[in-house]
Formats: C-alpha cells, structure tokens, sequence
C-alpha cells in the first residue's frame, strides 16, 4: 500500500478520497488554487501545496505543478477525483514518466474510450449492444442529414468529444435538423475543442442505467447497476441503486455488458459503463444500448457504496498499489435501495441559474451519508462547480430509503444563497418517481411545480418574528429581562422576497410567547431547543446572521430585517423615502414640506397592529413632501414622507461611482 498520495482536484470528491486513505493510514496531500487556500480539502489534508491562481486552467488544470507537488512532498500516487484531469491521458503519461502512479486506468484505456464514436465502434466489436446510428468520419452537414434520415427521427446529435450533457441536440423532424447540428458543432467547439458529431438514435421514454464496473487491468467484475434517469438537460440530479423494475436476468445481461466493455480495453479501477434504456416497453434483456464509459470514479458513486457496502476508493488504492480484486464476482453483495441527492447553490425559479454566496449557516440532518466539501462561512465561488453538498440514503426497500431522502432534504439547513433544496424536496416527493415510474423526461414535465418556490406559512412568519426581535434563543438576561420584556408587546417587522410582514409578539413567559400576524396568530414555546407550536413538538429552527433571519421549517425561509428607517436604509429613494413598515391607519403626521428636521424628531404616528408605532427622522434633513395625511389607511410599504438627499451620502455614492 502507498505511503502517501497526492489528490489532485478540490471540493466534495477530495475530502471523500482523503476520509478513505486517512482510515487507511495512507498520507494525503492536498493541491489548491488561491481562492481555495481556506478550503475544507486543504483543512482535511496532512500537506498542502498551492498550484496557482482561481482558473482552473491555471490551477487544477495544470498537470506539471501537480506532479512537481507530488514529487515535493514524496507522494507515490496521484489521485484525479472526477472531472478536471480525470480523463486525460496525456496527464496520466506525464504521471508516469516522473515514477507515479496514476489511481485509475491506462493512459490507452482512457483514449479509448475518449470520443464517443470511436468507442462505440471498439463497444460493437467486442459484442456489446450500442445506439442504432452514423458514427463515421464524414461531417458534411448534407451528408449527416442523410445519414440522420436513415437512422429515423427522432435523432440525437452528439459531440463525439462530449461530456456533461454538452453538445447534444434532439432533432424531431428534418426541417430542424440543420439549425441544431450548427447549435451542437458551436457547443462543442466551444467546450471541447472538438466540433465532430455522431447521430444516434433518440431512444422514446429513455432510462439512463449505468453499470459499476471494477478492473485489474485484465479481469473486470462488475458492482450492479445505478439508476441516473431524473436529470436536467441530460445532467444528473437524483440518482438510485438498484434501478426500479431490474430483475436478476436483466441485470445480468448488463452487468456482463459492462464487464465485456470493460476487459476489451484492459481497464484497471473503478469506471462506469452508461446504458440508454427504451423505458417505453418495460426493462428487457435486448432493451438496452451502450452510450458511454467514463473511465474515472462517478459522482454518483455512494449509491453503489450504500448497496454493496463496498468502499470504491478502497478499492482504487489496493488496486493501483498492485493488489488483486478484493472480492469475486460472486462475493459482491447488493442489499437494500439507496438514493443519492446533489444539493446545488442554484436559483432554481430563474432557471436554475448557478448561485454565489457564503454559507452563513449549514447543517445537515442525521441519518444521511453527506459528502461535502465545505463549511460553514466557506464560500461558493464562480471559478468551480457550484455544489454543496451529496445527499446520500439506503433503506431495506425502495421506499425506506426514499422517505429517509425527504426526511434528510427536509432537514438539512442552508443559509447565505439560494439552493436547490426546495426542488430537491418536491421532487423526492413526486408520486411518479415514489412509483419507480422513472424516465429522463420527467424532471422537464412537471418543472413548473417542482421549481415553486415554497411560500412561508403563518407558522413560519411567526417564528421570524421572534428572530426579528432576537427572541429565538429565549428572552435575553432571563430574570430581569422577563421583567422587562413581558409587560410590554413589541412589533416585528421583515419582509420575504419584497413581501413587507409585521407581528406583534407578547412575552407570556421565560421562553414563550404569543404572535400576533396579519393573518394568524400563535402560541410558541421553545423547550430545550425544540420549538412547540400551538402546543405541537415541531422540528423547526431559527437562525439569524445580521440582517436575515432564516427559518427552517421543512423549507429554508429567509427573511429580511432591513428597518426601512434605519440610517443609510436601502429604501428606493436611498434612504429619502420613509415608508409604512406594515398596513395601519395614519394617526398623525407632524412633519411640513421644506420643513427642517434633526435626527429624532417625530414625523408621523402610524397605528397598526393595535400598536401605535412612530415614525422618527433617522438623519438630521428637511422634509421635501408630506405624501400622506393623518386618517389615511396605509398599506405596508406606503411611501409617506419624502426626505431631501442628504448631500454627503450623494457625494459618497459618486466617489464609490
Ligand atoms: P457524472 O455521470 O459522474 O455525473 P458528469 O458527466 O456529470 O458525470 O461529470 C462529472 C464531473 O466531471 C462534473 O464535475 C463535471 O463538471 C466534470 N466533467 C464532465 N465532463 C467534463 C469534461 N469534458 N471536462 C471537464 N470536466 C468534465
Ligand atoms: P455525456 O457525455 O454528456 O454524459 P451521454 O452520451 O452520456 O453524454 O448522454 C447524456 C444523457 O443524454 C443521457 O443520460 C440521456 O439522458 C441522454 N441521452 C443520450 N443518448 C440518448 C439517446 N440515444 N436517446 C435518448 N436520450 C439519450
Ligand atoms: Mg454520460
């Protein structure tokens, strides 16, 4: 076994290799780009040494400092997790060339299996069933067509260099054919380098099974199947083992596929052997084609570790250092169902924009498997995959693991930026995946309802409430705070996406309270830091990082504190504007047009919530107009007064500008 081992990548998949090789007694060296020098992997890791700047390319990219690392710090073996130089084979010969070992297949093994087309042509010669479709050298537009024709639409465009579902294009009738073989050409020239293309066969009510496979470089056995059909533009989202509706003859049939495919290259590691599946007729023995192999460890590789109890990067390490197969083919074992989630900083209402942000708040529920690679206060940057966090559940049946996955979504926390998680939730919930009713169209069908944003309930504004007023951790200083704080009602304000909320809360007790909103109104308790509502034991938590207040309650809701007469407050008139916190009755208004106030002063009463609120100027200015009158009903966010600009604060914006 290896001393110490080099990971070459970051995020997720380095932390997962290095928790493997530190139970191992294997020392881990970790690489990192500048915006990673605080990361987890680095944390993780016994040495560390930076490569570079941010870009990938200058960084994770970047073969010759990697292996300069590995030779710095006396690692025997590099590990490439997935992605960056995972599948490249000029990095594995360079690897070679300094007397390291590459965790994974042969330079050979990887070429191929590189383009799509040359492997499906190796695949078919080696008798493993493929996609019906032109894979040939001639990539004359006209000449595709005619091919594409005698395929039969629909048709399936692909990059032969393609990978991450880019480059791909469904054509349906012929007339659409020209303009998407342009669109998928401009894609892959972009992404891969490579403008070639294949036509295959669109497969109706595709299935996406893959098939775990584990080599020695001579023999292959393989770890069953995985299930990848709910995706987003041909991109994985939830993925399962075993696939629903697999029987023993039909999982054998791909199982010896996948190793036929995988003894043809003399494959050595862990790889995958993705098969399209026709889910239009049900899981047969001759219904299923070879689409692709990805000669490196999957991200979706925990289902298989949760069914088999096998852990792959184990394997990986005893197999590259020169050890055999740890088990037979018979000896692999498949228990239970196991689910895997892939939680993305991803706005999923403005489809599904990848998001930034810092992590001011994570935690994850027990009783899932979380692979993550950050932290809490660590930073989602734009420079690499946006990812958070993999989910991963096992249960004795399909549907235990899968009540664990909603349990486990509903409960993990993330606050800072905008997730997936809502969609996640919905989506372990959808009736059609719960019947194992599974194909890759079904995310794109239902996407209206799955990307909802889930609105928060009168519960939920009841809890920010008590975080607007800093009341989710008790009453502070309890025994003169009680004192100080349960005569009186105070008045919360927040808003949710725009969305202006008020509440009047009473302090009934050292740790309850009545809250009163708009629209509801309820009793909480929080009891040994657990929430009673209305008298009800409920899972919710209340965290506040400045201004926001998130509250989970089966969903993330964040609620903002900003006081709309808060000094520098970002009202739309910068801060000139005072508004109406929340809906009430003008009592009085005390403020005069061109009238010159001081920071203090009153400048209008607003009765709301049986409250009499005032409204103070939070600068010292002169009011430029009086928009309202005292016996006006006022809605929350009423403009009421308008403020002159204050001159220094102008200035300052026209410094910074
Ligand atoms: P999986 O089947 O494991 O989901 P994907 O194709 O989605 O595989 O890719 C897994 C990881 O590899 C992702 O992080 C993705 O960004 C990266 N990846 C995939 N294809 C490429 C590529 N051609 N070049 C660089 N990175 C890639
Ligand atoms: P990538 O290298 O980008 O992962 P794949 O060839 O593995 O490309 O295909 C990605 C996804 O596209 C598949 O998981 C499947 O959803 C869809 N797909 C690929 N080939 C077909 C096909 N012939 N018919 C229908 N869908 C397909
Ligand atoms: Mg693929």
């Amino acid at each position: 076994m290896f001393k110490k081992i080099l990971i070459a990548n970051r995020g997720e998949i380095a932390c997962r290799v290095m928790q493997t090789a530190r139970a191992m007694g294997v020392g881990t060296v970790a690489v990192y780009s500048d915006a990673d020098a605080g990361a987890k992997h680095v944390a993780m890791a016994d040495e560390a040494v930076r490569i570079g700047p941010p870009a990938p390319a200058q960084s994770y990219l970047r073969g010759d400092a990697i292996i300069d690392a590995a030779r710095a710090t006396g690692a025997q073996a590099i590990h490439p997790g997935y992605g960056f130089l995972s599948e490249n084979p000029e990095f594995v010969e360079a690897v070679e060339a300094a007397g390291l070992v590459f965790i994974g297949p042969s330079a050979g093994a990887i070429r191929a299996m590189g383009l799509k087309d040359a492997a499906k042509k190796l695949m078919a010669a080696a008798g493993v069933p493929v996609v019906p479709g032109y894979h040939g050298e001639d990539q004359e537009p006209g000449h595709l067509k005619v091919e594409a024709a005698a395929v039969g639409y629909p048709v399936l465009i692909k990059a032969v260099a393609g990978g991450g579902g880019k480059g791909m294009r469904r054509v349906d009738v012929p007339g659409e054919f020209m303009n998407a073989l342009e669109a998928a050409r401009a894609e892959a020239l972009g992404a891969f380098g490579n403008d070639a293309v294949l036509i295959e066969k669109y497969v109706e009510e595709p299935r996406h099974i893959e098939v775990q496979v584990f080599g020695d470089g001579t023999h292959a056995v393989h770890l069953y199947e995985r299930d990848c059909s709910l995706q987003r533009r041909h991109q994985k989202v939830i993925e399962e083992a075993p696939a629903p509706g697999m029987t023993a003859e039909i999982r054998a049939a791909m199982g010896q596929a996948g190793v036929r495919a995988a003894e043809a290259i003399g494959y050595e590691g862990a790889g995958t052997v993705e098969f399209i599946v026709d889910g239009s007729t049900g899981l047969r023995p001759d219904g299923f084609w070879f689409m692709e192999m990805n000669t490196r460890l999957q991200v979706e590789h925990p289902v298989t570790e949760a069914v088999t109890g096998v852990d792959l990067v184990e394997w990986q390490l005893r197999v590259a250092s020169g050890e055999p197969l740890p088990m037979t083919q018979a000896e692999i074992p498949l228990k239970g169902h196991a689910f895997e989630a892939r939680l993305y900083a991803e706005d999923v209402p403005k489809g599904f924009l990848p998001a930034t942000g810092t992590l001011t708040h994570l935690a994850f529920a027990p009783g899932a498997r979380v692979d993550s690679g950050v932290r809490a206060g660590d930073t989602i940057s734009p420079h690499y995959d946006p990812m958070i966090a993999k989910l991963i559940t096992h249960g004795a049946t399909r549907a235990e693991a899968l009540v664990r996955m909603e349990r486990a979504l509903a409960e993990t926390q993330v606050a800072g930026l905008v997730t997936n998680l809502a969609f996640l939730r919905k989506l372990a919930a959808h009736r059609g995946f719960a019947a194992g009713d599974v194909d890759t169209g079904l995310i794109d069908r239902d996407v209206e309802m799955l990307s909802a944003e889930p609105v928060p309930c009168t519960r939920t504004r009841a809890l920010a409430a008590l975080g607007a007023l800093g009341l989710h951790q008790g009453v502070p200083g309890i025994a003169p705070g009680f004192a100080l704080w349960a005569p009186v009602e105070h008045v919360a304000q927040f808003s949710w996406k725009g969305e202006q909320s008020a509440a009047r809360v009473s302090v009934t007790g050292p740790h309850d309270y009545e809250v009163v909103l708009e629209d509801g109104r309820h009793q909480l308790a929080s009891k040994g830091g657990t929430w009673l509502m209305d008298g009800a034991k409920t899972s919710a938590h209340v965290v506040r990082n400045g201004a926001v207040v998130s509250v989970f309650f089966g969903n993330g809701y964040h609620f903002d504190l900003a006081d709309p007469l808060d000094e520098g407050g970002e009202g739309s008139a910068g801060g000139n504007l005072i508004e109406a916190p929340m809906p009430g009755l003008v009592k009085a208004v005390f403020a005069r047009a061109g009238q010159a106030v001081v920071k203090g002063d009153r400048l209008a009463v607003l009765e709301a919530m049986k409250m009499e609120h005032v409204l103070v100027a939070a600068r010292d200015c002169t009011v430029a107009e009086v928009l309202v009158s005292a016996g006006a009903q006022v809605e929350a966010g009423a403009a009421l007064i308008r403020l002159e600009p204050d001159p220094e604060a102008a200035e300052a914006t026209e410094d910074a500008a």
